[in-house]
């Protein structure tokens, strides 16, 4: 069984290149950012919350985070293989998420960090705000915001999932079929 936490910075790739990889592999895809723009877009109360935030480009609140992944994970009942892109975003998230899934006997496989430096992130958001009209991509500031919010919070989580020796990193430069490649070649190696 084959659990992927898909990590990055914003702008790395990680959305479209999780979508390809949860294709091929028949993983269950959950991006926490595509979970809240749902909520933001149907009005709900939780994405008028996270919307405050986004906004911003700082972090949702971890347990507000927490308790909407693990309803999406319980959601998908028949689900065993996952593809967790964009959570966990800080150490809180990542050893719940330890938790939460081994209490239904499933176990991360392998952590895929794309990594792409800061200047390449920024011009790659401002790029893809003009054409998907995302807020929080299309103000420098703001990017930069997430940007510092993923060096402070959640880079660290290189270091936990290391340690669990889990962790390759995937220089996230190139064409997104050259990157896919990579991805590819770390999990079937993981497979064997
Ligand atoms: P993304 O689409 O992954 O770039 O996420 C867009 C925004 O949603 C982020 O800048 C955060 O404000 C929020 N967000 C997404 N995932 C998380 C998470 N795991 N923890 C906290 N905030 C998140």
């Amino acid at each position: 069984m084959l659990t992927i936490v898909l990590f990055g910075p914003p702008g790395a790739g990680k959305g479209t290149q999780a979508v390809r990889l949860a294709e091929k592999y028949k993983l269950m895809h959950l991006s926490t950012g595509d979970i809240f723009r749902a909520n933001i877009k149907g009005g709900t109360e939780l994405g008028k919350l996270a919307k405050s935030y986004m906004d911003k480009g700082d972090l949702v609140p971890d347990e507000v985070t927490i308790k909407m992944l693990e309803s999406e994970v319980n959601r998908s009942s028949n689900a065993q293989c996952f593809i967790f892109d964009g959570f966990p975003r800080t150490t809180a998230q990542a050893q719940t998420l330890d938790t939460f899934l081994a209490g239904k006997n499933i176990s991360i496989t392998l952590t895929l960090a794309l990594e792409v430096d800061e200047e390449e992130l920024t011009r790659r958001i401002i790029l893809r705000g003009k054409e998907s009209g995302r807020a929080d991509d299309q103000d420098e500031n703001i990017v930069r915001n997430r940007v510092k919010e993923y060096n402070n919070k959640t880079a660290p989580l290189k270091d936990f999932y290391s340690k669990q020796g889990k962790l390759k990193n995937i220089p996230g430069v190139g064409s997104i079929d050259d990157i896919f490649e990579k991805l590819c070649f770390e999990i079937d190696k993981m497979k064997e």
